[in-house]
């Protein structure tokens, strides 16, 4: 399914400021955060406030269509994500952001965690931080460090 299809069936109306703002963040191969789909919006002639930015981000997320990715310098940003259970891995140096699926890896750790703690483990927030093939290339001609 569809994003679209998925708000609608949520009983969400499809606006053109929604449509937008989704395009953006699918065009998007870095996390885009408020501001700068703010920005981005102004650029293409659309004044949008932040306020809204930020409700269509909320609501976005709210239904699971977003994630938020917590990008190297600590900033928040949001990318879609696909339906099922899915991860990002981060490069630490062009903030490009890809996501993988996620598996039953974390048995083992959730087990131990119940262990220590006694806490019931009910879900998790998981991000990976890289170097992206591109930037490993660049880290093996020593541009970068
Ligand atoms: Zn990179
Ligand atoms: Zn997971």
């Amino acid at each position: 399914m569809d994003w679209q299809t998925f708000l609608s069936k949520a009983g969400y109306r499809l606006s053109e400021p929604r449509k937008r703002i989704m395009k953006l963040m699918e065009m998007a191969d870095k996390p885009l955060n408020p501001l700068a789909i703010h920005r981005l919006l102004r650029e293409q002639g659309v004044h949008l406030g932040l306020v809204s930015v930020y409700r269509t981000l909320e609501l976005f997320f709210s239904l699971g269509l977003i994630s938020q990715v917590f990008q190297p310098d600590g900033l928040v940003g949001y990318l879609p994500v696909s339906f099922g259970h899915h991860h990002f891995i981060v490069c630490q140096n062009c903030h490009k952001a890809v996501e993988f699926l996620g598996s039953e890896d974390m048995q083992e750790l959730i087990q131990r965690i119940h262990s220590e703690t006694h806490y019931q483990v009910r879900d998790h927030l998981l991000q990976f931080y890289g170097l992206c093939p591109e930037c490993q290339a660049l880290l093996e001609n020593g541009d970068i460090n």
